[in-house]
C-alpha cells in the first residue's frame, strides 16, 4: 500500500468537536492507504503560549521559546492519536524528538535536515496511524527545536519526502487555491491545479494558503500536494509539476499585497556605487526591499530612485536613509497608500502581449501605474491602494479568470 501524509491546520482541530470529525477523515482514508498525520497545535494555542513567554520577558531566550510553543503540537497529537484509539483504531503520537526529526539552525528558525523513517515504518507496517507533531524538530545537540511559524505545512512536506509518501494533502479552512482572494472578489474561482512556481508566487504574494517556505521544499523534492477544507467535502487544488498541468488560461492567478510603502529619493548625486550605497545598511538591518526603480539621469549628475518597502518598516527605512552619510540626495518622500497587484501565470512565458493586456485593462479603469516589476511568470504592477478591488476585478476579466 502506498504512503500517504495528511496535515491538519490549526482550525481543522480546534476543538474536541472537530477532533472527533477529523478522526473520521483520516479512517476514510486507511482503506487505500498506509497513513500518516501531521498535525498543528490546536487554533490559539501557539499563540497563547507566546503571550505566556513574553509576560515573563520580551527577551525570553530561543531556546525556552521553543520547548515552550512546541508543547502547542503535543496536546493536539495527543488528543488527536486518543481519539482514534477509542474509535478502535491502532494509533500513538510521535514528539519530533522521538522520531527523531533532525533539524539544523538556530532556535525558532530551524530547518528539517532528516527525518528517520525506522520507527515510522514499523509502525505502519503494523497496522498503525502514526500521529506526527508538526513546527518541531531536535538538534544535534538534543535541544528541542521549532521552524517558524505556520512551519506544520513544511514538517508534512519534509515527512512525505522522507517516507516517500505519494501524495501529502493539506486539510484547513479553505477549500483550497482561488485565482484571487474570495473576500476581495467574489467572483474568484478555485484553482484545479497549479504548478509549485505559480504557488511559490501566489503565496509570497499575499495568498496566505500554504506557508512559501513549505511550497520551495515540495518543489525540490517533487511533492504532489492536495489544498482541501476540513469543513466540506470537496475537491482542493493540486499543487504539482508543471508537465502535470493541462491549462488553456495564460494567466492562473491574481494576487495583492495590502501593506507596501513607497520611498523616492529625488535628486540623488549619481555614481557608480549609489544604488549599493543605499541598500547595504537597509539589507543590514533586515528590511527588505521589494519594487526598485531608478530614472536615467537627464544630466548626468542626479537621478531619481523609488523603491518598495513594507509599511512596518517606513519609520526605520527613513531613519536609516537620513543617517546615511554615504548618499547625497534634495529630498525624500514617502507614500503609505500603495499596494502590489501581480498577475501570475506559466502561460505567459509562451503567450506575447500579456504586459500590455495588463496595463490596457488597469488604463482603461482609470487605475495609475506607479511602479512595474517582472519575472517570467509575473507581472507586478504597484497602484494606489483604493484602487486595489478595481484592478483585481478588471484584471480577473480581462484574463478570463471567471469561467
Ligand atoms: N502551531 C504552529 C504555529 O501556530 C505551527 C503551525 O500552525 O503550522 O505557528
Ligand atoms: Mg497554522
Amino acid at each position: 500500500m502506498k504512503i500517504i501524509v495528511l496535515k491538519f491546520g490549526g482550525t481543522s482541530i480546534g476543538s474536541i468537536q472537530r477532533i472527533k470529525k477529523v478522526s473520521k477523515i483520516i479512517k476514510s482514508y486507511s482503506k487505500k492507504y498506509r497513513v500518516i498525520v501531521l498535525s498543528s497545535a490546536m487554533s490559539g494555542t501557539t499563540n497563547k503560549l507566546i503571550n505566556m513567554s513574553q509576560k515573563i520577558s520580551k527577551n525570553f531566550p530561543d531556546s525556552e521559546y521553543d520547548t515552550l510553543v512546541s508543547a502547542g503540537e503535543q496536546i493536539s497529537c495527543s488528543l488527536l492519536a486518543g481519539q482514534l484509539l477509542s474509535n478502535g483504531i491502532k494509533s500513538r503520537s510521535w514528539m519530533g524528538w522521538q522520531i527523531p526529526i533532525l533539524t539544523e539552525g538556530s532556535h525558532k528558525y530551524s530547518r528539517i535536515i532528516n527525518i528517520n523513517k525506522t520507527k515510522i515504518l514499523r509502525f505502519l507496517k503494523s497496522g498503525g496511524i502514526p500521529i506526527i507533531a508538526g513546527f518541531q524538530g531536535i538538534n544535534k545537540d538534543s535541544n528541542i527545536t521549532t521552524i517558524g511559524r505556520g512551519g506544520s505545512d513544511s514538517s508534512a512536506i519534509m515527512v512525505a519526502k522522507f517516507l516517500k509518501a505519494e501524495r501529502c494533502v493539506i486539510y484547513t479552512d479553505v477549500e483550497g487555491v482561488y485565482t484571487t482572494d474570495p473576500k476581495k472578489l467574489n467572483s474568484a474561482k478555485k484553482i484545479k491545479k497549479i504548478s509549485y512556481e505559480e504557488m511559490l508566487e501566489m503565496a509570497s504574494l499575499g495568498s496566505k494558503v500554504m506557508q512559501p517556505h513549505s511550497i520551495q521544499d515540495a518543489r525540490l523534492n517533487r511533492i504532489n500536494i492536495e489544498v482541501k477544507s476540513s469543513f466540506v467535502r470537496k475537491n482542493g487544488t493540486l499543487i504539482t509539476k508543471r508537465t502535470n498541468i493541462i491549462n488553456n488560461k495564460i494567466i492562473t492567478g491574481i494576487s495583492s499585497t495590502d501593506n507596501d510603502a513607497k520611498v523616492t529619493l529625488l535628486g540623488v548625486k549619481d555614481r557608480p556605487g549609489i544604488a549599493a550605497s543605499i541598500f547595504k545598511p537597509l539589507s543590514k538591518n533586515s528590511i527588505n526591499v521589494d519594487m526598485v526603480v531608478q530614472n536615467i539621469s537627464s544630466n548626468g549628475k542626479e537621478t531619481d530612485l523609488t523603491f518598495t518597502i513594507k509599511s512596518f518598516d517606513l519609520n526605520k527605512t527613513m531613519k536609516i536613509i537620513k543617517r546615511n552619510k554615504n548618499i547625497n540626495f534634495k529630498k525624500m518622500i514617502f507614500d503609505k497608500n500603495v499596494s502590489k497587484v501581480s498577475i501570475i501565470g506559466v502561460g505567459m512565458i509562451t503567450t506575447p502581449g500579456v504586459t500590455f493586456r495588463m496595463f490596457q485593462a488597469l488604463a482603461k479603469n482609470n487605475i495609475n501605474i506607479q511602479v512595474i516589476s517582472t519575472s517570467e511568470i509575473k507581472i507586478s504592477v504597484l497602484i494606489n491602494s483604493t484602487k486595489v478591488t478595481k484592478a483585481i476585478k478588471s484584471l480577473h476579466k480581462e484574463f478570463n479568470l471567471e469561467k
